[in-house]
């Protein structure tokens, strides 16, 4: 079997199947296997210009995942800290747009991938904005805009520093020892800081903004930290463990927008058709991947190739994305597959055969999984079809306008998003706005209904059977058409 992960799946003969705990997770197992796979490339470089980093034990190599609910696994050398580098450079974007306002950093710093080198002395053409926050012309404006124009080296690390630890549930450091070096050598970066102010970009001293900048390069973090930094974001800016919000929303939004369009470097168009995963990578050898809603993933491996990702990262990326379907255009569910429609007739109980819905059907719609917008539309389409007038173009639409009662039932779906929520609403505000009786089954509350927005309102129940009741009298029956509910 080609897979790494063929431990975990269907089709592995029973024979290959090791004997172990069946209480133990795969999932460690998996991570030392994909490791070692991705042990045998031996290509790429470290970092040559930061003198330490030129030095780094090039054997060292480890990965991590967090999840949503801030269960980390790890592999390798997992306690091994390694300078953050631009990986840095997400989280501080999140930090500027924080301080400065969204507005302002789009006016200083644009969200184009620019296909350059990560220290290119460029700016964007009629704006002279730097083309991305990923670049570190972008970077450097970025962490100028962190705290106010006329802060100092000292009070923009110190914001930084504990904004990171935060993410990482942890306190950071700066690796002195990384900062003097790269400082030492920062010309390149001196000069994108001199251009930047040249252009009208940046306000403060370029020295100021440039030093800043290398010390929040220079701060140490290990694979772990850097999975539950990048699972903060996959949870929409909700720390896993703590669940305090620290990054806004819509912040996340546009972070991991310009980590899927510039985050690697000038590799990014190959890495998003290969991992499609939204990523960061860092010239110490570190790599995140932020798949939103699912895992939060950080590989290290300290040589780079050419374009200055891991080489040994990008493959541990690659296989990860590969293994367990992770590549973020991987269509995974169909809005179809979330409604389902089914038709139950009331046969009354015996204590009360004379119900006045006993014979009559009940139209239930139950949802599934978590329901977004075309869920939502599929839903309300439906609905129309079933309940509205028959449409002599559409043969057995309006078969249930004389439904007594239309269930909706929520008891599978996982989450609805705000616009599918309000859609849905809208949906049961016109069923009772006809007179239709409207009974919800949503134990975990989804549906939110809020009788403050909405003056009427259907009958909400915990299960079905409570449904039933309420519809047909205590202990009447369904005799369903097309499904069981
Ligand atoms: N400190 C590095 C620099 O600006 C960060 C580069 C990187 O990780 O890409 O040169």
């Amino acid at each position: 079997m080609s897979s790494i992960f063929w431990f975990l799946t269907k089709n592995a003969p029973a024979s290959d199947v090791p004997c172990v705990r069946p209480e133990t997770s795969p999932i460690p197992d998996y991570l030392n296997a994909v490791l070692e796979k991705a042990r045998s490339n031996d290509g790429g470089a470290p970092a040559a210009y930061i003198e330490t980093l030129a030095n780094a034990d090039t054997s060292k190599m480890a990965v991590a995942l967090a999840m949503v609910d801030g269960k980390v696994y790890s592999a390798g050398d997992d306690k091994i800290e390694f300078s953050i580098q631009s990986i840095s450079k997400a989280f501080v974007y999140a930090l500027a747009i924080e301080d400065a306002g969204l507005p302002r950093v789009l006016e200083k710093i644009g969200v184009e991938p620019s296909g350059d080198r990560f220290n290119e002395l460029s700016l964007e053409k009629g704006t002279n904005r730097p083309m991305n926050p990923m670049i570190n012309a972008g970077a450097i404006t970025a962490h100028s805009l962190v705290v106010g124009p006329n802060s100092t080296v000292e009070e923009r690390t110190d914001r930084i520093l504990k904004a990171l630890s935060k993410l990482a549930g942890r306190e950071l450091h700066v690796d002195e020892e990384v900062y003097e070096a790269e400082l030492k050598d920062a010309n390149r970066n001196m000069a994108i800081g001199y251009m930047l102010k040249a252009a009208g970009i940046i306000s403060c001293d370029p020295r100021v903004a440039v030093t800043g900048y290398i010390r929040q390069c220079s701060i140490n973090v290990n694979v772990s930290d850097l999975a539950m930094m990048s699972a903060v974001l996959c949870n929409a800016g909700v720390h896993p463990v703590t669940g305090e919000r620290i990054i806004p929303q819509l912040s996340v939004r546009q972070v991991l927008s310009v980590m899927t369009t510039c985050g690697m470097y000038d590799s990014a168009g190959d890495w998003v058709s290969r991992v499609g995963i939204p990523a960061k990578s860092g010239v110490a050898g570190g790599i995140i991947g932020t798949l939103p809603g699912q895992v939060g993933i950080a590989a290290f491996s300290p040589k780079l190739d050419e374009r200055g990702n891991s080489v040994r990262g990008v493959d541990i990326c690659e296989q990860l994305s590969l293994d367990m379907g992770l590549h973020m255009m991987d269509v995974s569910q169909l809005a179809s597959a979330t409604v389902q429609l089914s038709v139950a007739t009331i046969v009354a109980g015996k204590n009360d055969p004379n119900h006045p819905h006993c014979n009559r059907d009940v139209v239930v719609f139950k949802l599934r999984g978590a329901v977004r917008f075309a869920g939502a539309e599929r839903l309300s389409r439906a609905i129309a079809r079933e309940l509205g007038e028959p449409n002599p173009n559409d043969p057995g639409s309006g078969g249930h306008a004389d439904a007594c009662t239309v269930v909706f039932s929520f008891r599978d779906a996982y989450s609805l998003s705000s616009a599918a929520r309000r859609i849905i609403h809208e949906d049961v505000n016109r069923l009772l706005s006809d007179g239709k009786s409207v009974v919800i089954i949503d134990p975990s509350r989804v549906l939110e209904w809020d009788i403050k927005i909405n003056p009427k309102f259907p009958h909400v129940v915990e299960n079905e059977t409570e449904a039933l009741d309420y519809i047909g009298g205590i202990g009447c029956r369904a005799v369903t058409q097309e499904d069981s509910w």
